[in-house]
């Protein structure tokens, strides 16, 4: 189903649903911080990466992160440039702030897909975060060899300031403490994905979270939630919603928002830009 009313009636009822909530679920995609204006292509790209483009001619943030370096000194030093923007420049994100404001005074967990760091920029409580998909402030081994992330920040700002045509110095590379090999982001694109012992308990601590507060009524608030992983806040939101009949499922998207028809009646969809609802809210 799709949204048929208008944008302040739609307003309006997620205002009512976040007043009468006992709790707000936040679930979080790349909408939300493309809407802050962390964009990965066009002039943000082309500021930051235009040697890039030149030399291995992809054209946005993205399809460089798999782009097949041919060493790992370029590999880095693209990589430590990504990450110093995304991750370590930007001190402070206002629509994550508005986003806090809106609920702090609830009791309040966000799932999120976004690897950005911002919800822990702008203050949200890490004990109510639950980043499923890596942080870029991590590294980890690449085979990986044991289950630990190791915080970047020093190797990154080194790299991302040491580097020359491309190419860090050879004596940058990150490498693995217990076993020597390259380290690699801790970010979830293929099976080594490293879990470790705080991924877990974020996981636990969401799972409670839920569980205490199946028969409440709970707003579920998605944000930005693109059609790459659904799996992961989309579709466990709407089987939520549809499992407790006190629960409202809130969609804010800036291409076409949607859900099932059995929980059409519990729903609230609104396409637009996140900024401009939050302001609204606010
Ligand atoms: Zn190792």
């Amino acid at each position: 189903m799709k949204s048929t009313q208008g944008f302040s009636l739609q307003i309006d009822k997620l205002k009512t649903s976040l007043d009468n909530a006992d709790a707000v679920i936040i679930g979080a995609g790349a909408g939300l911080s493309t809407s802050a204006g962390m964009t990965y292509s066009g002039e943000r790209f082309l500021k930051h990466f235009s040697d890039f483009r030149e030399k291995y001619g992809f054209s946005d943030m993205y399809s460089g992160g798999f782009y097949p370096f041919p060493s790992l000194e370029e590999f880095w030093a693209y990589w430590s440039r990504y990450v110093y923007i995304n991750r370590y420049e930007n001190p402070e994100i206002p629509v994550y702030n508005k986003l806090l404001n809106l609920v702090k005074n609830k009791d309040h967990f966000v799932l999120t897909t976004n690897v950005d760091h911002c919800f822990q920029k702008a203050g949200f409580d890490k004990s109510r975060l639950f980043y499923t998909q890596g942080d870029y402030g991590l590294f980890q081994c690449s085979l990986p060899c044991h289950n630990k992330t190791y915080d970047n920040e020093e190797s990154i700002l080194r790299m991302y300031a040491k580097q020359k045509n491309m190419k860090i110095p050879t004596s940058l590379i990150p490498r693995c403490p217990i076993c020597g090999r390259a380290m690699s982001m801790n970010l979830r694109a293929d099976n080594t994905f490293v879990q470790d012992e705080g991924w877990y308990e974020a996981q636990a601590r969401y799972e409670n979270f839920i569980s205490n507060h199946k028969n409440d009524r709970v707003l579920y608030l998605e944000l930005g939630v693109g059609n790459n992983t659904p799996i992961i806040i989309k579709y466990p939101f709407w089987n939520y919603t549809n499992l407790n009949p006190k629960a409202i499922y809130a969609c804010v998207n800036f291409n076409e928002p949607y859900c099932p028809p059995q929980i059409e009646n519990r729903s609230i969809l609104i396409k637009s830009n996140i900024n401009k609802v939050l302001d609204k809210l606010v």
